[in-house]
């Protein structure tokens, strides 16, 4: 079936996560943004940018994130001077992420309103929704500022869902995530896991091979609460 069927609510709402979801070569430009995070690192401790990797680690560990920007804000650096010099400095275009027409018109044609929830800052998904020329689809990017520092699947992270189920809105999730789709779909929203088939048979709700075609798959139990009342 089509990924348009599965919403059909025009005050519906489809969020979408951004990393491994909307683009799919996310290691290059990842690697890209960690190598200034390095960078910024040797700079900041007076290191050795050889050092700084390993002093990465160990703030993340320190810190108990998976995300240099937090530990770096525990550290006392403000997390915009952090951002521009990081996940804003690099040129996606550079790491093959480019303007997806196919994508485009799969998300123009869906109904509801449409949003994207990535664990990154929302400028940076800003930034690639930009190079795939479908920013202007997305009336909200919530990162992880706007999500309070909190990281997907963390049930904060989802408040901006439980928000629109608590209103009796229909919404629709999409993520590459299985553990942040288990954690959607136990809210009582259909969900679709994207892009990896290894995982597919684990994922509630639909399962979607490629975003790009808008074609999904229902593999399992489908949400109960999906539909407005
Ligand atoms: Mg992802």
């Amino acid at each position: 079936m089509k990924i348009r069927d599965i919403q059909i609510d025009p005050y519906g709402l489809w969020v979408f996560d951004n990393d491994g979801t909307l683009y799919r070569n996310t290691s290059c430009i990842r690697e890209a943004v960690e190598k200034k995070m390095n960078s910024f690192i040797a700079e900041y401790f007076r290191i050795e940018f050889e050092a700084a990797e390993e002093k990465r680690r160990e703030l993340l560990k320190q810190h108990q994130t998976t995300y240099t920007l937090i530990a770096m804000r525990h550290e006392g650096v403000d997390p915009n001077v952090f951002l521009n010099a990081t996940y804003l400095s690099v040129v996606p275009e550079e790491y093959g992420i480019t303007k997806n027409d196919e994508l485009r018109e799969v998300i123009c044609n869906l109904t509801g309103e449409k949003v994207v929830l990535t664990n990154n800052p929302s400028q940076f998904a800003s930034l690639i929704l930009d190079s795939l020329g479908i920013s202007d689809l997305f009336s909200h990017v919530y990162g992880m500022m706007e999500i309070s520092f909190m990281s997907k699947p963390h049930k904060r992270a989802f408040d901006v869902i439980a928000r629109a189920v608590d209103c009796h809105r229909s919404v629709v999730y999409v993520d590459d995530q299985l553990d942040n789709v288990l954690a959607v779909h136990s809210m009582g929203v259909e969900t679709i896991l994207a892009y990896d088939p290894a995982q597919a048979k684990c994922a509630p709700g639909y399962y979607a091979a490629s975003l790009s075609n808008g074609e999904v798959y229902h593999v399992g139990a489908s949400s109960t609460l999906m539909r407005r009342a």
